[in-house]
């Protein structure tokens, strides 16, 4: 165990990345009247997050509902605003950008909706929805426009006649390929990937994963894919990022996270992903208690009122906010009973 004051705190860096999230937040305000007033009070549905996404890299969000990760993911494309903190694309704060300067912008960056069933206007044919981002942008003329739109359906492996449906005569698979062909109109760098796969069974889940690490091959994308569950991002992500209450406790490569979890809210994650041998059984660490208010977050360290683990470091758990520190080659923790790892010899 460590003390606070010899933590070596800093943040999870890549070198050259693509995407830099920089002490990211969005706090929402909370209206009412009367007694029902919330004078000054909001909900720090993102609370200082921060985070790097390497040229062609995905990287994995996860956490229970309610932790702020689909929030995090539409602060970034900004369908919804900040209230602080920066979001650096190619070396530029989007954030700052205005409406003119960051329509160009969003040619790059794309989004992937939970719900295939809502994303999509029912009054429109698969090829209106899959071409719009052209006529947004004025790109191209008519035939042009067609052309793509074709072979977008080729490369989400749908039917060119499947262009003068609409999205009502589809599967939810089959409208999710449909969003996916929407998002990579522009030839994106970036794709957010907002639990693309949590309403779709189980079968079309793998269907569209294998899709999306195909088209990461193809055409260099990177994606934030951000999902409810750990055993949805083992399969894409080659760095994972795990969220608690609006904020990042733990980032490491999927492999190091997987097989030496550190901080003990990953380890109570993983403790509930089925093994595939049936003889098998993990010990399931079940946490005490529900979520708690992202309005009034627990002082010192968010996990302390359901942590298995905080006893063994007693009051620090309650007062001081573990800092996120190194404890292995590009694995970043915050939680007091780790020790940092010495710094790389250059
Ligand atoms: Fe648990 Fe304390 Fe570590 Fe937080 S800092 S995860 S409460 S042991």
């Amino acid at each position: 165990m460590i003390s606070n004051q010899n933590i070596i705190s800093a943040e999870p860096r890549l070198a050259d990345p693509l995407l830099q999230v920089n002490d990211l937040k969005k706090h929402f305000a909370l209206r009412g009247t009367g007694l029902m007033a919330h004078r000054g009070s909001s909900v720090k549905a993102v609370d200082g997050v921060s985070f790097d996404i390497g040229h062609g890299e995905t990287f994995g969000i996860v956490g229970e509902s309610g932790c702020g990760k689909s929030t995090l993911g539409k602060v970034i494309v900004r369908l919804q605003e900040a209230s602080a903190g920066q979001v650096v694309f190619e070396g530029q704060d989007i954030l700052a950008l205005d409406a003119a300067r960051m329509r160009a912008v969003r040619r790059d960056i794309q989004i992937v909706f939970q719900d295939p069933y809502a994303s999509l206007n029912p009054r429109m044919t698969v090829a209106q929805i899959v071409g719009e981002p052209f006529a947004i942008h004025r790109l191209g003329n008519g035939a042009e426009r067609e052309a793509r739109v074709m072979r977008l359906l080729d490369a989400v492996g749908l039917s060119r006649s499947h262009a003068i449906r609409y999205p009502h005569e589809f599967s939810g698979g089959q409208r999710q390929r449909i969003g996916i062909a929407r998002a990579l109109a522009l030839n994106p760098k970036l794709i957010v990937c907002d639990e693309p796969v949590s309403a779709l069974d189980v079968s079309t889940q793998s269907q569209v994963i294998n899709l999306l690490a195909d088209l990461q091959k193809e055409f260099g994308l990177a994606y934030l894919f951000i999902a409810h569950g750990l055993a949805v991002v083992k399969h894409i992500s080659e760095r994972v990022g795990v969220m608690y209450l609006g904020k990042m406790v733990e980032i490491a490569p999927k492999r190091a996270l997987f097989a030496q979890p550190a901080h003990p809210y990953t380890q109570a994650l993983m403790s509930a992903i089925p093994l595939p041998d049936p003889t098998l059984r993990r010990q399931r660490i079940v946490l005490q208690g529900d979520v708690p208010s992202p309005v009034n977050p627990p002082s010192g360290c968010r996990f302390h009122t359901r942590c298995p683990r905080a006893a063994e470091v007693g009051e620090a758990c309650r007062t001081v906010e573990p800092p996120m520190i190194r404890i292995a080659e590009r694995h970043w923790a915050a939680c007091h009973l780790l020790t940092p790892c010495p710094p790389a010899a250059s």
